[in-house]
């Protein structure tokens, strides 16, 4: 095995992130199943920035439109009874963006523990809060709710992944 990037022969097959890829011990390139390196490069751009494990697949799912921009996103902190959320603010003015978000989101309510929404405002352009919907107040949240709502970010991650590749929502991809 040699090293795309380098051309060095000391590559290494190991574990990254829980998946089973080559990494060079010279330069660090990653090779092996290109979905694989792709979510752990994914999840260490996300570190990067700050985020949370758990919402680093949804917020790059949702930046891979082009057209949603990350302000701010938390995967909870059942110390304070805060639920999961993701903000993003809409960089496009058509808001035919709009009904593809949620037509995304409604085909992934129908995997997720708890129903999520998006609440709209207007802050200089429109912006998307993503968040669980629940049916009590915050302070009667219980850690098995914020559980649930954790959990659910890996499977919003996953759907909106899957139906932006799909043509409805218009974005180009390049292989
Ligand atoms: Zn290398």
């Amino acid at each position: 095995m040699e090293c795309d990037q380098c051309g060095s022969r000391n590559v290494t097959r190991r574990d990254v992130e829980g998946h089973l890829l080559y990494e060079c011990n010279l330069c660090g390139n990653l090779q092996g199943n290109d979905d694989a390196v792709a979510r752990v490069e994914e999840l260490r751009a996300g570190r990067e920035r700050g985020l949370d494990d758990r919402v680093i697949p949804l917020v790059s799912a949702l930046e891979s439109s082009g057209v949603f921009r990350l302000q701010s996103a938390s995967a909870g902190d059942p110390r304070r009874n805060e639920p999961p959320y993701v903000l993003l603010a809409l960089t496009k003015s058509d808001t035919a963006w709009l009904e593809r978000l949620l037509r995304s989101l409604e085909i992934a309510n129908r995997e997720t523990r708890l129903r999520w929404l998006v609440e709209l405002t207007l802050q200089r352009g429109i912006t998307c809060l993503l968040r669980p919907r629940f049916y009590k107040s915050p302070s009667d949240l219980t850690p098995e709710d914020l559980d649930a709502a954790q959990k659910d970010l890996l499977v919003l991650g996953r759907s909106f992944r899957r139906d932006l590749g799909l043509s409805w929502w218009g974005v180009s991809h390049t292989p």
